[in-house]
């Protein structure tokens, strides 16, 4: 008994321990979520679920003019479209809310003024103008203007350092404009460590003094960041390498507070196709191909995702999870557990990854090719409006037959459509080929002939024909070609008796003499 009772401590603890993993995505809702920010959100998804942690959403809105209706529900839907919910976030407490920043400006109040109280940030009252004429005189001169030790208390900048306390005090009560900049140390090498990039050193004489509090009453995103992820208690901080400039200063923040900063890893930029420059959504305009895991409509315009395109999430997020982590074998299909289990940061890459558009193509054919017909059958309805009254059953049937073929769930129809309606026109070229001189006399005796054949299943209906068309004495092709542009309206599409099969005789009769009648 004293011996299990031990063991259940033990195992106790050690989930406690593992329950300490909490990460975050921070998304800001300027638009829709492009596909590096779902990399960022996977990479914190599969490390969380790999250590039994939480993944949390939180909305950074602190900058109300760049925010876009919608956005934030888009970046939901589109987590839970890609198969990574988050386990707590706005509508989904964890007792760590509000997880939308807008709502928790007290709260960044209240530690600004932490700041302030022990002399660590200071009030700045200069003008835009100004500031502009300072840049302006630096550059003359060939120097880059910083705000920050080297030119804060010269006299030319406005701020609580220079002015006294009363002046300052004046300046707030009458109501002038102001923001609050964080005092950057002088003279200190800041250490840095980052999961990804290793130990960094920064010269602090090299920081400007960046703003904390913005003059709209808002705090900028570095306080309101490192506030939050100490406050919602997350462990690793996985964001996109854009934000490594900013490390030195959020680890000067997490001193100034007197706090335990969390471990940093910082995932390598996503690259155009061409490998140079980072991927901007604009690029897929311009190659293609979608930037968005869902469609995203602004009122204005509306851009389909990978989804829409005929996509699916796991062929998105194995494509995704590929680009800057591999698991150091030959493997490459992951299903989102095998994702789980392999996934460690110590295997996520400095160097950029270059987006591949035919890779993720290449996943999608593997994933789509080992889908059951029932499921992409599904996926068909949903897609096309005319199959909404179809068995499924007869979908599904018809999809094993051409999927094959298919790279994307959007490639079914266009495969398959004749299955489900009779040709609407005749590919001229095929007509040309097909339709010769004896071709109406045979189709006419064909399409009697054919009432009478044993249509059980494709091959007898085979075997029927070929000893049809050898007691005609004609070529195979003589019959078969304009057969088949009769069923399909073009010398393409899946085997004749297949087809005649599933559509039925009747059916198959039908389009023999429609084609008569036009050619
Ligand atoms: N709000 C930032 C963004 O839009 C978050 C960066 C971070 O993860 O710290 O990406």
């Amino acid at each position: 008994m004293g011996v299990r009772l031990k063991r259940s401590i033990f195992v106790a603890t050690i989930k406690t321990m593992e329950t300490a993993i909490r990460v975050r995505f921070a998304p800001s809702p300027t638009g829709p979520l492009h596909v590096g920010g779902v990399r960022t959100a996977l990479f914190n998804y599969l490390f969380a679920k790999k250590h039994n942690g939480v993944f949390v959403l939180r909305i950074e809105d602190t900058d109300q003019n760049r925010c876009v209706d919608g956005a934030e529900g888009y970046i939901a839907d589109a987590l839970s479209w890609c198969g990574i919910p988050f386990d707590e976030g706005p509508g989904k407490n964890g007792g760590y809310g509000p997880y939308k920043q807008s709502k928790r400006r007290a709260i960044y109040e209240k530690h600004l003024k932490i700041l302030l109280d022990k002399g660590l940030a200071y009030y700045a009252f200069d003008a835009h103008e100004d500031l502009d004429r300072e840049r302006k005189n630096h550059e003359a001169k060939g120097k880059t203007f910083i705000y920050n030790w080297h030119n804060r208390s010269r006299g030319r900048l406005v701020n609580s350092l220079v002015l006294s306390k009363d002046e300052v005090q004046k300046r707030i009560d009458s109501g002038l404009p102001y923001v609050v900049r964080f005092l950057t140390p002088k003279d200190t090498v800041i250490h840095l460590s980052d999961m990804v990039r290793g130990e960094i050193e920064i010269d602090s004489n090299t920081l400007d003094d960046k703003i904390l509090f913005k003059s709209d009453g808002m705090p900028t995103y570095h306080l309101a960041n490192v506030v939050d992820d100490h406050l919602m208690k997350i462990s690793h901080v996985i964001r996109g390498e854009e934000w490594l400039p900013s490390l030195a200063l959020h680890q000067l923040l997490y001193t100034a507070f007197g706090w335990k900063a969390p471990k940093f890893a910082h995932l390598p930029l996503i690259l155009k196709p061409s490998g140079k420059g980072k991927l901007s959504k604009r690029d897929g305009d311009k190659l293609g191909f979608p930037v968005f895991p869902i469609a995203w409509n602004s009122g204005e315009s509306y851009t389909a995702g990978y989804r829409e395109s005929g996509y699916f999430p796991d062929a998105v997020i194995n494509f995704l999870a590929f680009l800057g982590w591999n698991p150091g074998t030959e493997k490459e299909f992951f299903k989102l557990d095998e994702l789980v289990e392999s996934f460690d940061l110590k295997q996520v890459n400095k160097a950029g990854a270059r987006f591949d558009p035919e890779k993720i193509l290449w996943f999608n054919r593997h994933y789509l090719q080992n889908k059951t017909n029932t499921v992409l059958a599904e996926r068909m309805i949903a897609e096309n409006e005319i199959l909404k009254p179809v068995d499924s059953k007869y979908i599904a049937l018809v999809v094993g037959l051409v999927k094959e073929r298919a790279n994307l769930s959007s490639d079914l129809w266009g495969l398959c459509h004749y299955f489900f309606e009779a040709p609407k026109t005749y590919n001229e070229k095929g007509l040309k080929k097909a339709w010769k001189a004896e071709s109406e006399g045979l189709m006419s005796d064909l399409s009697a002939a054919l009432d009478r054949f044993n249509d059980k299943s494709s091959e007898t209906l085979r075997s029927e024909f070929s000893q049809w068309i050898e007691e005609q004495g004609v070529g195979f092709g003589k019959v078969m070609m304009p057969l088949r542009l009769a069923l399909v309206g073009a010398l393409e599409g899946a085997d004749v008796f297949d087809i005649i099969h599933c559509i039925g005789k009747a059916e198959a009769i039908f389009r023999i003499k429609a084609l008569i009648d036009k050619a």
